[in-house]
């Protein structure tokens, strides 16, 4: 039987009602929470990301403040800055645009912001609570990936849960989630030896590695919720035998489908769920700061 796919479109649409409905409760109670982005040059992608992230806080009702620098900032300006906006009571969360002016240190940076204004929960700090399983702001593409596995209806506790990729801000993460959360978990790499074989013991498989199609049919345990978080551009040759650019997953969706109990599109799956987030943990970082 073909696998149950699970949409993060309709799962991020459900994360944005409940965190406007939280957004409404903090504005009647106290004050709207707010985001502040910074953004260091006029990069076109930045600027449209920042426009588009603007866009999407006006609709659940967070404020947001565009905090802008020279592409020729230095470290000091830019640190600077996030030290405003630590001290600044009515910022509730601080992100920090990519790309950052190649004159800065963009983990020092990072590393920088507070920890209960990291919503992205791209520090070591926020890394490190939460691999003493204290409350923190976890990254958001891990926690995608974890309310896709809790979507799945699977029992995470005491099943074995493989995880491709150990990158500080998806694979790490996600594994010591799955883990707090009673999983067994195996994390792989590219050392992994007998990559399939380890990939099939998996109940639970998320894939991060960034690798097209790298997960086949033979890297599925039948049954098994697969968690494809790879977000890969390539271009391919049509039916039309033209060559056009597409967004591919780690896993080869059409093989796995035919062998998973569930799994996630790309796109569709992971991507706007990880969209969706990042607001709920500047609601999050808000409840906590005014509450
Ligand atoms: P990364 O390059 O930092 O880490 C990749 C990890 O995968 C490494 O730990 C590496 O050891 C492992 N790996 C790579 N090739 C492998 C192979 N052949 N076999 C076994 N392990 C292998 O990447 P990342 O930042 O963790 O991102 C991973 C993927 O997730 C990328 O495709 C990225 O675009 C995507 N991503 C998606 C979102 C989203 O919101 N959907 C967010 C962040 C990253």
């Amino acid at each position: 039987m073909a696998a149950t796919i699970l949409d993060g479109k309709q799962l991020a649409e459900q994360i944005r009602r409940q965190t406007a409905q939280r957004v409404q409760r903090l504005a009647a109670t106290a004050r709207a929470p707010m985001l502040a982005a910074v953004l260091a040059g006029d990069d076109g992608g930045a600027v449209l990301y920042a426009e588009s992230q603007a866009k999407k806080c006006a609709e659940l009702g967070i404020a947001y403040r565009l905090e802008r620098l020279p592409g020729d900032a230095s470290q000091a300006d830019l640190l600077s800055l996030i030290d405003r906006l630590n001290r600044d009571d009515a910022v509730d969360g601080v992100i920090l645009q990519q790309p950052l002016p190649k004159t800065c240190d963009a983990a020092a940076a990072q590393s920088a912001v507070r920890p209960d204004k990291d919503v992205e929960g791209a520090s070591p700090m926020s890394l490190g609570l939460l691999a003493y399983g204290r409350p923190a702001l976890l990254p958001c593409t891990a926690l995608a990936a974890w309310e896709l596995i809790k979507a799945s209806g699977i029992k995470v506790e005491g099943a074995n849960a493989v995880v491709i990729g150990r990158s500080q801000i998806v694979g790490r993460p996600i594994g010591l989630i799955l883990m707090q959360n009673h999983a067994t978990v195996t994390t792989c790499h590219t050392r992994t030896r007998d990559l399939p074989g380890v990939a099939r013991t998996g109940e639970i498989l998320v894939v991060a590695a960034g690798r097209p199609r790298l997960v086949t049919a033979d890297y599925i345990r039948p049954g098994a919720v697969v968690i494809d978080v790879g977000t890969n551009r390539v271009t391919e040759t049509g039916a039309d035998g033209k060559a056009a650019k597409k967004t591919v997953g780690d896993v080869d969706f059409e093989a796995a489908r035919q062998i998973a109990g569930s799994i996630t599109p790309v796109p569709g799956g992971v991507g706007p769920v990880t969209v969706a987030l990042l607001l709920r943990n500047v609601v999050e970082a808000a409840e906590r700061h005014i509450g």
